[in-house]
């Protein structure tokens, strides 16, 4: 998607600190981060968010979560635990229409729901 700063990310048009990467997922640092730890998640394909997934991106949404349980365990985070977030549309803020999860952490999270 040409208008898309997170695919521009992905494509490398757009410079971010990347912090995994595969053939499927890209993982990189949120430029406004809100926890210690705040990384973004994302498919190298465009899903516009979580209403969009379709049958055939089930798999990727799965890469997503296994890419960030990994990250976490790098940044020595897993025991202490993290939170992983999606947020899907304008109640939810969702301000970036490229699907992306939310891996935030290093310190103690107050209760969300
Ligand atoms: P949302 O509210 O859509 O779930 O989250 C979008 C996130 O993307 C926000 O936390 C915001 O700080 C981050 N973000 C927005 N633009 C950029 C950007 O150009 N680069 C990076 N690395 N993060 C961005
Ligand atoms: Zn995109």
């Amino acid at each position: 998607m040409e208008n898309c700063i997170f695919c521009q990310i992905a494509q490398k048009k757009l410079q971010a600190q990347i912090r995994y990467e595969d053939q499927q997922v890209i993982a990189f640092d949120d430029v406004n981060p809100k926890m210690p730890v705040h990384i973004l998640v994302i498919p190298k394909k465009h899903i516009e968010s979580v209403n969009k997934i379709a049958e055939e991106d089930t798999k990727v949404v799965g890469q997503l979560i296994l890419a960030a349980a990994k990250l976490a365990k790098q940044l020595k985070i897993e025991a202490q635990g993290y939170r992983l977030i999606f947020n899907q549309g304008q109640h939810a803020g969702q301000v970036v229409n490229h699907i992306h999860l939310h891996l935030v952490g290093g310190q103690r999270l107050g209760p969300m729901v």
